[in-house]
């Protein structure tokens, strides 16, 4: 199991002061995401989050929903459209759950809606 948070840098074993958005498996602890690529870390633990957030919302996609049924509704709020392409993040897929939108709706912004930050638990 994968377990993402943020998570203080430590130095020789000293800490920091200084949070990167993190994965943990069993005794290995790395940075993930765009804290991975050189990212001095952040000041708080909310700073890492809204790093990592960017991370997954730069890997947003939409496919199209090929199936014909069940049909459903697009995800967007108050939208009654019937969904047509499926939204979802390359950037560790793992981590966050597809979401259905309708053409009009079916945009990085609106997908972005439906990302936070939070803790999170991954089987990948
Ligand atoms: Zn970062
Ligand atoms: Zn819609």
């Amino acid at each position: 199991m994968n377990y993402y948070q943020p998570r203080e840098i430590t130095k020789d074993g000293k800490p920091t002061g200084l949070f990167h958005y993190t994965c943990r498996n069993g005794d290995r602890i790395w940075p993930v995401g765009l804290c991975a690529d050189d990212c001095p870390g952040h000041a708080t633990e909310q700073e890492a989050r809204d790093h990592w957030r960017l991370y997954l919302i730069q890997g947003i996609e939409f496919t199209p929903i090929t199936q014909e049924w069940p049909k459903e509704k697009c995800e967007s709020e108050g939208c009654n459209e019937q969904a047509t392409m499926t939204g979802c993040t390359k950037n560790e897929p793992g981590v966050f759950n597809h979401r259905k939108f309708c053409s009009k709706h079916a945009t990085p912004e609106e997908m972005a809606k439906f990302i936070d930050a939070g803790d999170s638990i991954s089987s990948y």
